[in-house]
């Protein structure tokens, strides 16, 4: 009898430990489910690697990758896993992306180390609505005096995000295909939403060593776990969009979108620049949009 009741005590605490744990995986959105799978460029792929790969761990969501120029006027000021780039022009600089608003004195140092001042920023530009990526813009506009600018269509997901109670600044509303000008250097907002609902694609052009470069700061376009029909539709046409986007050089919002840190290591031992990948610039699109073909079959919906 006495081992009888310790067996159904130590089943009762496995199964509270078990859904515990479940729980807080959930409430943190760390979990998507392992499938479906794909495979593209002989990489297998499922929602929760995907996510996995793009955030890595705390500890590489809040430390530091060594800041560095990319190409032109673009220098990566990021963390190991959350991108931001500082784009500077004569009359100022450019940051897309302040990430988590702990990481803005992180963000702050490396663009110090590269011989910039973060009161430099001008401007501040957000690939989606996600803390990950924007929740650091208050702080930012607070320590810069810079103007946050954003998609039209993220302006209600933005309000929504308030750390510390501060509200979201926005100075200005952008729409689908408007430029943020800056010192002579262009950026062209291309909504691409399905990640959020103005998810935006920047494109510019850069010139290094003489020669002229396209560049595309991708957002995320990864599925959530269930598609609806006017997700499916948002994605459809975001898919379309970044596929006929020119492009020599491809960046993210996540570090693992454009393999940074294999790109880093190359560039560091000297050669041609890595980041200049045209082969390479639809891949994370290809892997995206095989993700939401392949959830759409599993859901059982339609097919577009
Ligand atoms: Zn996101």
């Amino acid at each position: 009898m006495k081992r009888l009741v310790l067996k159904l005590l130590t089943c009762l605490v496995a199964i509270v430990v078990a859904t515990a744990g479940h729980l807080r995986v959930r409430a943190q959105g760390q979990a998507p489910p392992d499938h479906p799978s794909i495979t593209v460029g002989g990489q297998t792929y499922t929602p929760r690697s995907i996510l996995a790969r793009n955030m890595g761990t705390p500890e590489d969501q809040s430390t530091a990758f060594p800041p560095h120029k990319i190409i032109g006027n673009i220098y990566y000021v990021g963390t190991r896993t959350l991108t931001s780039y500082l784009i500077s022009t004569p009359q100022g600089a450019i940051l897309v992306n302040t990430t988590y608003e702990r990481n803005v004195p992180v963000i702050q140092k490396s663009v110090e180390q590269l011989g910039f001042n973060f009161s430099d920023i001008k401007i501040i530009l957000g690939t989606h609505a996600h803390g990950d990526h924007q929740e650091g813009d208050a702080l930012a506009k607070q320590m810069t005096g810079a103007q946050v600018m954003a998609m039209a269509e993220d302006v209600p997901a933005l309000q929504g995000m308030k750390p510390g109670g501060k509200p979201h600044p926005i100075d200005r509303v952008l729409h689908d295909g408007e430029q943020v000008s800056l010192g002579g250097t262009t950026l062209v907002a291309h909504l691409t939403p399905g990640h959020t609902r103005g998810a935006t694609t920047w494109t510019t052009k850069v010139t290094d060593g003489g020669k002229s470069y396209d560049v595309m700061i991708g957002t995320s376009l990864r599925a959530p776990d269930r598609i609806t029909p006017q997700i499916l539709d948002e994605f459809n046409r975001s898919f379309a969009k970044v596929r006929a986007l020119p492009c020599d050089v491809q960046l993210g919002d996540h570090a693992a979108q454009y393999n940074m840190q294999a790109k880093y290591a190359k560039l560091k031992s000297g050669g041609a620049n890595p980041y200049v990948d045209p082969a390479g610039c639809k891949v994370e699109e290809e892997i995206s949009e095989a993700m939401v073909r392949a959830i759409v079959a599993e859901q059982g919906g339609r097919q577009p």
